[in-house]
């Protein structure tokens, strides 16, 4: 049962005309499905429901044509024909008690019109201000668009109320909603009442939640979501001027929902940002106001939690990515089960899904945005299959979650591993610089497994074929990762590239296992994602001369997806390692290497006493190989199947690892789906013509 020390988090707590359960507070989050897979989002929300959270968002909901951010993927309020999707989700979030929320979101100066070729609308006229920098710009809103703009508002609150939601947030956070672009000085540059001083920069938002109040405020509860501080200098909507704001306009929301000034800020990952990170700038807000207040922070402890709350500084506890890595995180908490809560490592791949349009992954939990496509519950496995046990080789993340998510379907599990320690690529990586938390990844299945009788890990333990044909077990489960090449090839060279045959080449295996290159060292980064950066921090803490040569434009071009490529960028200037863009290597000698610029081919020379190759992984699919050249004595050896997964199968992210782990425990002795596709979708409805 709940510890006593927790019982404040489960209080109920008013917002405006509803009250929440308790002060678990899901803020919206997108998941890169939006309205082109209502369905699996609905699901998704629902999930959190049976989780316990008080309060559940929709992510940014499009409120009105003239403005949206094609191409990324959220929802749209911008008609009637809008409501039934946006209702399934409401009634999904209802189920278990919470309070319904959508957020509300007009993009103005961050909405380019893509689709819809509208021109955009903002306070005044700028470029548009985006990830991709499209080439459009906005014009201001002149006194009438602005009564229009209160006008939509007041029809997409309407809709929200029809559509079943018990809360409206107004998005004036992260740059992406018009009541921040009102209240910054740097896009809101107006000469009339709307512009100039603080108190007619905040007029449009006053005007709104009056008006929106006069229309549903007797049943909805309004909440204000807006940036701690834009942090883009000094025209920029500073933490003292939201202060000031705040008690100029102690009442004007039921909550105050508070946000750091950019996306790449609010949801800074771990390995720049600690949990709680926000702390300093939230705290000392809620004496300022009579209404509820809410923050984030990538909050997974509950006692973190509780001193949020005890200290004065937050109401409510918002949880984004925790509620996406543990969708019952609330519900363990009160069950007395806090070592159970899957913790949020702060990887950022969830965002990804959003940032490339595709749909949303969770490194922690395999079942997101797969509720509703797969039927996969995050706390409940389908029931176990014909056949009994499992020996499960490797331990990284995916042996790791395929042989937890076994274990819980009732298989018996025996997971080998060959080295002394369990966690393959994610203990080794979460000793790099930044990167602990990526530990919990292990922490939280090692747990797991040790609770459990029907689980043996076997340590130092390296199978051969031949070991396991005569270990009996029927299912053959192969996670045995990947390793580095040394040899160059990726995406600048196909096959193997020129290299001297006494040059000092290392790959990050080798670095990981403490074995570092000194003096002057080139990283030749054709990945593109973490593992350059982080290792050129590494070197330079060793005291390497660090030059990095990439291909790509930006150093770990990928972290552009996980919000964090500008912080890797200043990181490593920094800390004083010699950026190279544009630039590939074509030779390696003994003492330096040739680099070509990627559009002229121009060769230039850099003095290197060692190249780290970070460029790709070759599968270590040998078992696997060899049990198949033995597939004619399985069943005398009592196998039934023999799978290779994870890393061994094809390398990627460790998101990819635990989702083909998760998915290999699900599929075990089901049935063969066939051609089938193997996940549910949604295809729009065609109109009649
Ligand atoms: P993934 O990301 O797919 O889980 P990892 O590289 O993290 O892959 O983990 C693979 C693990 O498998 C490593 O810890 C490695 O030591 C272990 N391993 C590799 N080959 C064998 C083998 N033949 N027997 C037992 N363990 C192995
Ligand atoms: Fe957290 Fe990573 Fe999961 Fe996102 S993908 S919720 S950052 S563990």
């Amino acid at each position: 049962m709940r510890d006593s020390r927790y019982d404040i988090l489960f209080e109920p707590m008013a917002i405006g005309p509803v009250t929440a359960m308790n002060r678990f507070y899901q803020v919206p989050h997108c998941n890169g499905g939006g309205y082109r897979d209502p369905s699996a989002a609905a699901e998704m929300r629902g999930i959190k429901a049976e989780g316990g959270w008080g309060v559940i968002f929709t992510e940014q909901c499009e409120m009105h044509h003239t403005s949206e951010i094609t191409p990324f993927i959220e929802l749209r309020l911008w008609e009637d024909k809008d409501i039934p999707q946006l209702r399934r989700m409401s009634e999904k979030m209802k189920t278990h008690g919470a309070l319904a929320g959508i957020q509300l979101a007009y993009s103005g100066i961050n909405g380019p019109n893509l689709y819809t070729k509208e021109v955009p609308l903002a306070p005044s006229a700028l470029p548009i201000r985006t990830f991709t920098n499209d080439p459009v710009q906005a014009r201001a809103l002149s006194k009438s668009d602005i009564r229009d703009l209160r006008r939509w508002f007041v029809n997409a609150a309407k809709r929200s109320k029809l559509a079943g939601f018990d809360l409206i947030c107004l998005y004036g956070a992260h740059g992406f909603g018009i009541f921040q672009h009102f209240l910054s000085r740097a896009t809101n540059q107006r000469g009339d009442e709307y512009g100039g001083s603080l108190e007619n920069r905040a007029r449009f938002v006053n005007e709104v939640v009056a008006d929106i109040r006069d229309a549903v405020g007797d049943c909805m509860g309004l909440t204000l979501r807006v940036s701690l501080d834009e942090t883009i200098g000094e025209l920029g909507f500073s933490n003292a001027e939201l202060r000031e704001f705040i008690e100029m306009n102690r009442d004007l929301p039921d909550l105050w929902d508070l946000a750091q000034g950019t996306w790449e800020d609010c949801s800074g990952p771990s390995r720049f940002k600690e949990e709680g990170a926000q702390e300093q700038l939230v705290s000392g807000i809620r004496v300022l106001t009579s209404k509820p207040v809410v923050g984030v922070g990538r909050f997974t402890s509950p006692d973190v939690m509780v001193r949020m709350v005890k200290s004065g500084t937050l109401d409510f506890i918002g949880c984004a990515r925790p509620s996406i890595a543990d969708p019952f995180l609330p519900r363990k908490v009160e069950e007395g089960r806090i070592d159970d809560i899957r913790e949020c490592i702060g990887c950022n791949i969830c965002i990804t899904g959003d940032m490339t349009m595709s749909i949303s992954r969770c490194t922690q939990n395999p079942t997101f945005m797969e509720e509703w496509r797969k039927g996969w519950h995050p706390e409940r496995m389908n029931p176990k299959g014909e056949s009994g046990n499992v020996l499960v080789i490797g331990s990284g993340p995916a042996g790791l979650e395929a042989a937890w998510a076994l274990c819980r379907r009732g298989y018996d599990v025996a997971i080998a591993e060959a080295r002394t320690e369990i966690g393959g690529r994610v203990t080794l990586e979460s000793r790099l610089p930044g990167l602990s938390a990526w530990g919990r990844v292990r922490d939280y299945r090692e747990y797991q497994l040790r609770q459990r009788p029907n689980a043996e890990i076997y340590l130092d333990s390296a199978l051969s074929a031949a070991d396991v044909m005569e270990f009996g077990f029927q299912n053959i489960a192969i996670a045995t990762g990947a390793t580095w090449r040394r040899d160059g090839v990726a995406r600048q060279h196909v096959v193997p590239m020129p290299i001297a045959d006494n040059a000092r080449i290392y790959t990050p295996d080798d670095l990981m296992a403490g074995r570092m290159p000194a003096g002057d060292v080139v990283i030749y980064d054709d990945d593109h994602y973490y593992m350059g950066g982080v290792l050129a921090e590494l070197l330079v803490k060793n005291g390497a001369n660090v030059t990095l040569i990439t291909p790509s434009a930006f150093v770990s071009d990928w972290t552009n997806n996980t919000l964090e490529q500008a912080t890797i960028h200043a990181r490593l200037d920094e800390m004083g390692v010699d950026i190279v863009l544009n630039r590939g290597v074509i030779r390696i000698g003994t003492d330096h290497v040739v680099s070509n610029c990627v559009y002229t081919g121009k060769t230039r020379t850099y003095p290197a006493e060692a190249v780290v190759m970070v460029t790709s992984r070759t599968g270590n699919d040998t078992l696997y190989h060899d049990l198949v050249a033995r597939q004619a004595d399985w069943a005398d050896a009592g196998i039934l199947s023999v799978r290779v997964f994870g890393d061994a199968e094809a390398a990627g992210p460790i998101a990819w690892a635990t989702y083909a782990g998760h998915r290999y425990a699900r599929e075990l002795d089901e049935p063969d789906r066939g051609d089938a596709l193997s996940f549910r979708r949604e295809i729009t409805g065609l109109a009649a013509e």
